[in-house]
């Protein structure tokens, strides 16, 4: 029975309630199985239940879950560290999502500014159909009319451009200017992969100008696109980055990373989370990094995203109504000549989970811990609902 009266409809829910993961598989409430090709969206990257983090979790629920940030917490020290050591950041901010992460960036690059001189560089350029989260200053940076309408005004401080085209960035900079924020791969919007060069591009500018660059990496990153962090697929680094989704495997947590000279810049009392870096997800994260990085998971996700490109190419092959198919490491979506969402629906309804995006796109996020066999069933059902639709 559906008893959703107490709550807002803030979300299109489906009405099939689940009770039990493990792996890529869920359980709903009558007992049926299910291929989860969603990872609660990019969240369970090591599956349902991976038996370390379910430990971890288990063992510090029992001895100490949260302290405040008024004190020392050895665990955060010890993920800022771990965290840190993946990429070109020195020193972490802990949060419990993506927006926050990415409020503390936007405060991060403001206060950068201000700090240097520069008081009326305030500006983020971001980019058409990014994402960035639903608070006030991260709708605000997402360039979406759908996530903006009815919460005008909009917090000033936010230029739009093109996705994938340095010169129009180039164009957008204006005395005003602060800062690029961006997905290394637009996630929201259907997988949008920018071309070779685009990264490298936009430091290129941000260093001509005296910016910061700013990457959106909540949905790209912890081995998503089978390297560690997106941009990692390119030659170069950015100022400050942002993470979430599947930092720790589903308990609420986010971060923002930084080189030393911006992080600086965060002096005590200048931002702050009463949750942020507790023990309890702390421990989540540190058992969802060593079962990533130790216990080999990042290094299959390349080749398990080869699989999966390839049994997507050929259902290309036999579709016509397939426009386009879009892989990076297991981050794919398939873009269809029509509505997406009643392929969408059919194929929960053969108990394969995907989701919808922009219309007529299927996006996949599959947890990194899938197998070749789970990735034939996935395709198998995507295929047997196009067939029987179209
Ligand atoms: C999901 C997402 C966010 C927002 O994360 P929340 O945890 O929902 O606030 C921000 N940026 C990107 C790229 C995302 O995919």
């Amino acid at each position: 029975m559906n008893d959703t009266h107490s709550l807002m409809l803030t979300y299109a829910r489906n009405s099939v309630a689940f009770v039990r993961g493990e792996g890529t598989r869920l359980w709903d409430e009558e007992g049926l199985e299910y291929l989860d090709f969603l990872a609660g969206i990019g969240v369970n990257n090591l599956g349902h239940c991976p038996p370390k983090v379910t430990a971890a979790i288990r063992e510090q629920a029992g001895q100490l879950v949260h302290t405040s940030n008024l004190y020392r917490i050895p665990l955060q020290e010890k993920l800022a560290q771990r965290l840190t050591a993946t990429c070109f950041a020195d020193q972490a901010f802990f949060c419990n999502s993506g927006a926050e992460a990415n409020e503390a960036a936007i405060k991060l690059t403001r206060k950068t500014m201000r700090d240097r001189g520069h008081p009326g560089r305030f500006e983020i350029i971001t980019a058409f159909n990014g994402f960035h989260g639903r608070t006030l200053a991260t709708l605000s940076a997402t360039a979406q009319e759908k996530v903006q309408r009815g919460f005008e005004p909009l917090m000033p401080g936010f230029r739009y451009v093109p996705f994938n085209d340095p010169v129009a960035v180039e164009k957008a900079i204006s005395p005003y200017t602060a800062g690029i924020l961006v997905e290394p791969i637009q996630g929201e919007s259907g997988v949008r992969i920018p071309d070779d060069g685009y990264l490298e591009a936009l430091r290129a500018i941000a260093d001509r100008h005296g910016l910061l660059l700013i990457f959106d990496e909540v949905q790209t990153g912890m081995g998503r696109t089978g390297k560690f962090w997106g941009h990692q697929w390119s030659s170069m680094t950015p100022d400050i980055m942002t993470v979430a989704k599947g930092l720790a495997s589903g308990i609420p947590m986010g971060a923002c990373l930084a080189t030393a000279s911006v992080a600086a810049h965060f002096s005590p009392g200048t931002h702050a989370s009463t949750f942020g870096g507790n023990p309890l997800a702390c421990a989540a994260s540190l058992a969802t990094l060593e079962t990533l990085l130790d216990d080999g998971v990042l290094q299959k996700v390349s080749e398990l995203g080869a699989y999966l490109e390839h049994q997507l190419q050929e259902l290309e092959k036999q579709y016509k109504l397939i426009k386009a198919v879009r892989v990076r490491g297991l981050m794919a979506a398939v873009e269809l000549n029509v509505p997406a969402e009643e392929v969408g629906a059919m194929c929960l309804n053969r108990r394969l989970l995907l989701s919808c995006q922009m219309g007529t796109t299927l996006r996949m996020l599959p947890p990194l811990t899938i197998s070749k066999e789970e990735i034939e069933q996935g395709v198998a059902i995507i295929g047997s609902v196009l067939n029987d639709l179209f």
